[in-house]
């Protein structure tokens, strides 16, 4: 390829070369802008045109780019700076589904029927599958309750037998408020303290200080490791639950989970309100989460040897476990239990044992915050220091140690069942939950198995409902009615009706390069700035945070 900036060519030839995607890219980057738009086709039912839009990667999917991670990190800031020491109860209204809700729902359902259009032409659904899955995240995450796709699952309710080194824990008598206690000084000021909590994993094995590799590898227990780390946001939800037993009160927390150096994720917690340091660190202690899965004790197939798919006889009604074949034992014809028939086998064995149980180590960190103060404002930032990274970006890659660390690793989970319908389990003699043809063990495309993730394919930022009146989209709607009213235009609340979103069919000839996208949403994002440049001249009297802020939100 001719480089565009080659002297020998003239202005002419130069003009008429396309934009180099990596220059572009680099443009977008230093401007903020998103390097990964997603092209969408938007009619306007109020006028009756089309036009295609580039929406941030940030908004349909939980793998963002660079610019919108961190603009997403500013508003994570925002909300948590929102929600810690508020003194007034969130009304928290069991809302009509808001307008991103609505066209997540619609955009999730017209990507569904595209994936089933490529798998009914025998095209690979990878890429489609994934972005469902970016979906999925995301339509929790806008809070909506309740199944989308109406799958019915079956809740097992089985006896959790309490571990006997479990310390008991005071329970107190649940006051019906979100708030913390406050403190009247003796100068009649009032005083509203939180919690800012570190919690931590136990060790696997001594690590070298300073560059989080173990002393000695083969005495690390990686196995351990990959299993705390796949099973990290479930010890997370306990600690919650067992929070606010002993608080008494609906206790609100904002976290954010975090790698260590050693690859082990870690979790940074504000919590709302306070309690004494001991009792904290005493339901640290105490919390656990049993994982009652099958047994991976056996290997039992492996290498050549792997279960066979057959197809169950036809009929008009589906099977009631949504599978239309099973796996078998090629050498026996033996079925192998579907998952189902798994989990039962293990509620009727009296003499079971959990596959793994999680627990914190004994670190934990507990400290005291004032709300408005420099420590609280430090907190923040440190509650979203990580944000923009995986678990695996911690890494040093030129350092061949934690290379090898972080490779150990990863060959610890590859064969680590990560979710029921994870096809390692067939390696253990069960069928996956849900399984159909193709699968095998070792060729997991969740999320918990790749280098990226090392077991965490958890949400990174874990807010409780009752944290701040607003989610994250009408934060980032507050930023945006504040910056219109600042420009002196007016806001209008959108008409959830008024666009109807679709993809834009794959080769469509009407849609511009990539490149050139990226530079038109340079250039608007460029007039905004000359806008709010001129505003701040004119305002210098305004505290240059907010306009900074300004500036992120446009
Ligand atoms: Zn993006
Ligand atoms: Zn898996």
């Amino acid at each position: 390829m001719t480089n565009p900036t080659d002297r020998a060519l003239s202005r002419a030839e130069r003009q008429a070369m396309p934009v180099a995607l990596d220059v572009a890219v680099e443009i977008a980057k230093h401007n903020g802008v998103c390097i990964r738009p997603v092209i969408l086709r938007r009619l306007d039912t109020h006028t009756g045109t089309t036009e295609d839009v580039n929406v941030p990667c940030g908004t349909t999917m939980e793998a963002k780019c660079p610019p919108c991670a961190k603009r997403n990190r500013y508003l994570r800031m925002a909300q948590c700076r929102e929600g810690w020491h508020l003194d007034a109860e969130p009304s928290i209204t069991p809302d009509e589904p808001t307008e991103e809700q609505r066209w997540l729902v619609e955009f999730r359902a017209d990507m569904q029927a595209q994936r089933d259009a490529a798998e009914q032409a025998g095209d690979d659904t990878t890429d489609l599958d994934a972005v469902l899955v970016g979906l999925d995240e995301e339509i929790n995450a806008a809070g909506m309750r309740g199944n989308l796709l109406g799958r019915t699952t079956v809740k097992r309710n089985r006896s959790t037998r309490r571990r006997q080194d479990a310390p008991d824990l005071p329970k107190r008598v649940r006051q019906n408020t979100t708030l913390g206690r406050t403190f009247t000084g003796s100068d009649g000021a009032t005083y509203r303290p939180s919690l800012f909590v570190t919690l931590t994993l136990p060790s696997y094995g001594r690590v070298r200080a300073g560059q989080g590799v173990p002393v000695d590898p083969d005495a690390y227990d990686y196995t351990r490791a990959a299993r705390d780390a796949l099973h990290f946001s479930k010890l997370v939800d306990r600690f919650v639950q067992n929070l606010r037993r002993v608080a008494g009160y609906d206790v609100q927390y904002f976290s954010s989970v975090e790698p260590q150096k050693r690859l082990a994720p870690h979790l940074h917690m504000a919590v709302r309100g306070t309690m004494p340091r001991a009792e904290i660190k005493a339901i640290a202690a105490a919390t656990y989460h049993q994982v009652w899965w099958p047994s991976v004790d056996e290997v039992r197939f492996e290498g050549e040897h792997l279960p066979v798919w057959t197809e169950r006889p036809e009929r008009a009604e589906p099977y009631p476990d949504g599978q239309d074949g099973d796996y078998l034992d090629p050498a026996t014809g033996e079925l192998l239990p579907t998952w189902h028939e798994a989990l039962n086998q293990l509620d009727t064995d009296e003499d079971a044992e959990p596959l793994h149980v999680v627990r914190f180590g004994p670190q934990v960190d507990v400290q005291g915050v004032l709300a408005g103060t420099p420590d609280a404002d430090q907190c923040i930032r440190y509650l979203s220091k990580y944000l923009t990274k995986s678990l695996g970006d911690t890494l040093d890659a030129d350092n061949p140690a934690q290379r090898q660390h972080a490779a150990r690793m990863t060959e610890a989970l590859r064969y680590e069942p990560c979710s029921p319908a994870c096809p390692n389990w067939l390696r253990y003699g069960v069928q996956p939950k849900n399984a159909k043809a193709g699968m095998a063990p070792g060729r997991c495309r969740g999320k918990a198995h790749k280098p990226e993730h090392l077991g965490y394919a958890g949400r990174r930022v874990l807010v409780s409902r009752k944290w701040s009146n607003k989610t994250l989209s009408e934060h980032k709607r507050d930023r945006r009615t504040w910056v219109m009213e600042a420009l002196g235009l007016v806001d209008e609340a959108p008409d959830p009706h008024r666009y109807v979103w679709k993809p834009v069919p794959a080769g469509d000839g009407d849609v511009p390069s990539l490149a050139l996208r990226l530079l038109r949403m340079v250039a608007e994002r460029q007039r905004w700035r000359a806008t709010l440049l001129a505003l701040q001249e004119q305002a210098s009297g305004q505290p240059t945070q907010d306009l900074s802020a300004m500036r992120e939100a446009a």
